[in-house]
């Protein structure tokens, strides 16, 4: 399992097989977990969705771009997502990466692009989660958060709970509707939890203290086990519905994401799209060697 992860999160690095993947689209079982290439095909998904009482997170895929040309076109992209949302009231928010909008290139050029999508997304009242990429950008990211929301309250991010410092970074971004996961880069023992049980039981905590404690929560996992707890525990602190939600990627356990919609919990789906999907990809199978059966589904269902 663990050699298995470690050839995933190899493969989801390697440049030459991602630009290879991004000029031969969206091959393997990648179609079935991104929805679609272009702004149009992902906006029907994302009605598709809507129809069944699921409100989506929308990702222009790309990340580790050292570009500005490049990170000002994924910057135009995320605007036009932008005005697809408004135009079409469709229910969805924005998920993006620093790293797509240049953090890797120059701080105060990410900053702009950030911005700049920040403005655009608050003039319709549209949220911008800041997804948590690896360890060496977190404490940039977080910068750049705390920067924008001086002048924008429309932002959020994400607490990955293998960090040891995750318990300090949720007490200070209580006030933030935050989404918690259990984080998917691999990280090094001098600043993550390695062990699995030790990574549940403090993404558990920190599902509890931000459920009590923060503004609103957004439970992103497909662990049933967690989802049951926090069901449980919901029910006997009489936590009110509209305080939190569940999130899953696009296209996985979909009876699931739909049940728990019908069962009257707000659920988000997180709706990635676009021709750079070979990280994102490989970064599912490194969690869980498992979905390797969405490609076979895929290359038999041709
Ligand atoms: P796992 O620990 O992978 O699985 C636990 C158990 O759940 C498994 O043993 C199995 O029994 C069951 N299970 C899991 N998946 C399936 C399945 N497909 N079918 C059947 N059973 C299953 N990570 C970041 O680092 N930064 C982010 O910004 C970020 N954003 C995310 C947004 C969303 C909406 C989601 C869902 C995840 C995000 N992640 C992010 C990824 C996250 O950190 C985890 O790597 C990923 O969700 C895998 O962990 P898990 O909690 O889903 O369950």
């Amino acid at each position: 399992m663990g050699l298995a992860k470690d050839f995933f999160i190899y493969l989801s690095q390697n440049k030459v097989l991602n630009s290879g993947a991004k000029r031969y689209g969206l091959k393997l079982g990648a179609k079935s977990v991104v929805a679609g290439t272009n702004v149009e095909e992902m906006i029907e998904s994302v009605k598709a969705l809507n129809i069944q009482g699921i409100s989506c997170t929308i990702d222009n895929l790309g990340e580790f771009v050292y570009e500005r040309e490049e990170a000002t076109k994924a910057k135009e992209q995320i605007l036009n997502v932008i005005e697809a949302i408004h135009e079409h009231q469709v229910d969805a928010h924005i998920s993006l990466k620093p790293t797509q909008l240049g953090l890797d290139i120059d701080y105060d050029f990410c900053f702009k692009n950030l911005k700049d999508i920040v403005e655009a997304a608050n003039r319709y009242n549209i949220f911008v989660n800041v997804d948590m990429e690896d360890y060496g950008h977190l404490q940039p990211s977080f910068d750049l958060i705390d920067e924008l929301s001086k002048s924008y309250n429309n932002i959020g991010t994400v607490i990955q709970a293998y960090f040891f410092r995750a318990e300090e970074d949720i007490e200070k971004y209580k006030n933030y509707r935050l989404r918690l996961v259990k984080g998917a880069y691999k990280e090094s023992s001098e600043v993550a939890y390695q062990d699995k049980q030790l990574i549940d039981q403090n993404f558990v905590r920190l599902i509890e203290y931000h459920l009590l404690h923060g503004k609103f929560t957004s439970i992103a996992t497909h662990d049933h086990n967690i989802i049951n707890h926090v069901k449980q525990f919901v029910k006997d602190n009489n936590i009110p519905l509209d305080k939190f939600e569940f999130q899953m990627l696009y296209g996985f356990r979909k009876d699931m994401q739909v049940q728990l919609a019908k069962e009257g919990f707000n659920f988000c789906t997180y709706v990635p799209f676009g021709d750079d999907w070979y990280g994102y990809f490989m970064r599912r199978l490194a969690e869980r060697p498992a979905n390797l059966q969405l490609v076979g589904k895929q290359v038999f269902n041709k």
